[in-house]
């Protein structure tokens, strides 16, 4: 088969910035040493180029979220430094679990019997102390089942280490509080956001993710974090629209003067949702404002401001995620994980 030409549609992942990132968390967390979530594929920019940039840079803590994600980290680390936050479900996630080496995150009382049914050994242990998503309710440290089992990192995890509330210190003392009840080798409690919320927050190990790849959910980390990800698209067509005439579904765009407009190569189903609409993209500093509604396959951009740009040439996604977060509404969660598969990673 022929090779198909190259992508109109790119991603660089600047792979650097990424380390770096990886080594300030590493260094902000103090005593503690950074991990690194990459779950859903490391936040949508690609495990298969991050997990290798993040082993290098020394990181030995990779968590993912589902266990088909094991084998795309597996493949550039040791299983045993994969941790599957999900945990197991079903015999044959235990049996998965015990053939790979990959390590279970184990998050109820049934969690742990079947672990235990199935073969058991060493497993980290989620507390849930607040957030009411995974893990044992503290009181439950004492039944038989969590005491039988081998923890290396006893974990919980926080709801609101992106704001300054009364949560953070209440899911501390909780986390303090439980740790002196389950026997275990380390301790676990910070994502990102909670790196920046101070030294108690950062026990033996941190679990940044977002961060990593340059989001900043607190003001602390942000003299810290280096953007990673740089999206951008080509130029298909560019035309000229007079005063009158109208841009994209629904004529949400109507020109008031002649004007000249490029179609670019992007649109939702690449993950810039419709929230985009009234940003621009941009070219050498200049500012590309989008007319009208997103389209599935396309952006209709306002050229006036870049007369000398036409077919081919690309055009930038700002994606400073701080400020396209601002832009657009969605969090910079998603505004990572949304970047579609029709992206080129370079
Ligand atoms: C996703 C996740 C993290 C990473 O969180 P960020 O906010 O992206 O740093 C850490 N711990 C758990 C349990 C997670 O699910």
């Amino acid at each position: 088969m022929i090779e198909p030409p190259s992508p109109t549609l790119q991603l660089r992942i600047d792979e650097d910035a990424l380390a770096e990132n990886w080594c300030a968390l590493n260094e902000v967390s103090g005593s503690a040493r950074a991990g690194a979530a990459v779950k859903a594929d490391c936040y949508g920019l690609g495990a298969d180029r991050c997990v290798p940039v993040l082993r290098d840079a020394g990181c030995r803590d990779f968590f993912v979220a589902h266990w088909s994600e094991v084998a795309g980290v597996v493949a550039h680390v040791p299983a045993a430094q994969v941790a599957v936050l999900h945990g197991p479900i079903s015999a044959a996630e235990c049996e998965y679990a015990q053939a790979t080496g990959a390590v279970p995150v184990i998050n109820s009382v049934i969690q742990a019997e079947l672990w235990a049914a199935n073969g058991g050994g060493a497993c980290h242990l989620m507390v849930d102390t607040g957030i009411n998503r995974l893990g044992i309710r503290p009181e439950e440290a004492d039944h038989p089942a969590i005491r039988m089992l081998d923890v290396s990192v006893l974990m919980s995890h926080l709801a609101d280490a992106d704001v300054d509330g009364a949560m953070n210190a209440q899911q501390l003392a909780a986390f303090e509080n439980v740790r002196a009840h389950i026997p275990h080798r380390e301790t676990s409690l910070s994502n990102s956001a909670g790196i920046g919320l101070g030294d108690d927050y950062r026990f033996d190990l941190t679990r940044p993710g977002l961060a990593l790849y340059g989001g900043v959910p607190r003001r602390e980390l942000a003299s810290k974090i280096r953007q990673v990800a740089y999206p951008r698209a080509a130029i298909l067509q560019t035309r000229w629209i007079e005063a009158g005439e109208a841009v994209g579904y629904n004529a949400t765009f109507r020109a008031t003067e002649r004007m000249r407009i490029g179609v670019v190569s992007l649109g939702y189903a690449d993950g810039i949702l419709r929230a985009w609409g009234g940003a621009a993209l941009a070219h050498e500093g200049r500012c590309l404002p989008i007319l009208g509604k997103v389209s599935m396959d396309m952006i209709v951009l306002d050229l006036a401001d870049a007369a000398d740009i036409g077919e081919g040439d690309w055009v930038n996604l700002p994606y400073r995620l701080p400020d396209a977060a601002q832009q657009t509404g969605l969090s910079q969660y998603e505004l990572l994980t949304l970047l579609g598969n029709r992206f080129a990673r370079t």
